[in-house]
């Protein structure tokens, strides 16, 4: 039985000199393993729409669960991005956790969409702050996975974000004003180091401010096409990249170890 489906090439692993397999994650069915053959080779007929950071349209035999590449025509790719080093490396961290958060055969047409439109900002958006997309890339991911938090109000006394800090609670997915929060967290909250904690135990509390939520709302509810159409003052980019960070690996339960190669 032969599908074509549209989908981003999200890893690759050699079998051998003439076969290899690539994770594609599709509108359609998920993400989806495609046993490619004869496409390692140097300019294999499959190279330039089967690489990572490649959105083809391809042409799958299906035979009892397994898909082996038919065809495949390129639609977009985003190897401009490999021309930085941070941006690669924020690029590979999208496609890494894009793999992590979606099952085979499932379909996430969102996700896949959300995927392809940080790619293509951290490709033309050369002067965008890479610590803004990526964290509005965490946070709106957290959402789509059913993790958005409530950043709206207060959970305690209702009130809006107000003039000064406000803290997030990252398990709870919850924001307290600092009046409440003084009073619930006693002003202590752990620093800013990069923990997961896999028994969901622990209470990280995260100081933001105004500012830093507002972008953080805007992540979680702007329509796609603006969702990386804002300013945060650079003094703050480093806070709000990192409390999305934290957010999203606390709730999927992973560390994505690619971050670890940036010099931030
Ligand atoms: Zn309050």
């Amino acid at each position: 039985m032969l599908y074509t489906v549209k989908g981003l090439v999200l890893r690759e692993t050699v079998v051998n000199s003439n076969a290899r397999y690539i994770n594609v994650l599709t509108a359609e069915r998920g993400r989806v393993s495609v046993l490619v053959r004869g496409a390692v080779r140097l300019r294999g007929r499959f190279t330039g729409s089967t690489q990572i950071f490649c959105y083809s349209e391809f042409v799958l035999y299906e035979r009892e669960g397994k898909y082996t590449l038919n065809d495949a025509s390129l639609i977009e790719n985003y190897f401009h991005l490999c021309e930085d080093f941070d941006r690669m490396t924020v690029g590979t961290y999208v496609l890494n956790t894009a793999e992590y958060v979606t099952s085979e055969e499932q379909p996430e047409p969102e996700i896949l969409r959300l995927a392809l439109n940080t790619l293509w900002a951290l490709t033309h958006y050369k002067d965008k702050e890479l610590r803004l997309i990526k964290g509005v890339y965490e946070m709106r991911l957290a959402m789509l996975c059913g993790f958005a938090p409530n950043i709206v109000n207060c959970q305690v006394c209702g009130h809006g974000v107000e003039d000064s800090s406000m803290f997030l609670n990252v398990m709870a997915g919850s924001m307290t004003c600092k009046g409440c929060s003084d009073k619930i967290h006693k002003a202590t909250y752990i620093e800013n180091e990069r923990t997961v904690d896999k028994m969901n135990t622990a209470q990280i509390v995260i100081p933001l401010a105004p500012a830093s939520v507002l972008a953080m709302q805007h992540a979680i509810y702007a329509d796609m096409p603006r969702l990386f159409s804002f300013a945060l003052a650079s003094e703050l980019l480093p806070e709000f990249s990192s409390a999305c960070e934290r957010y999203l690996e606390n709730h999927v339960d992973h560390h994505f170890a690619v971050l670890d190669m940036l010099a931030w």
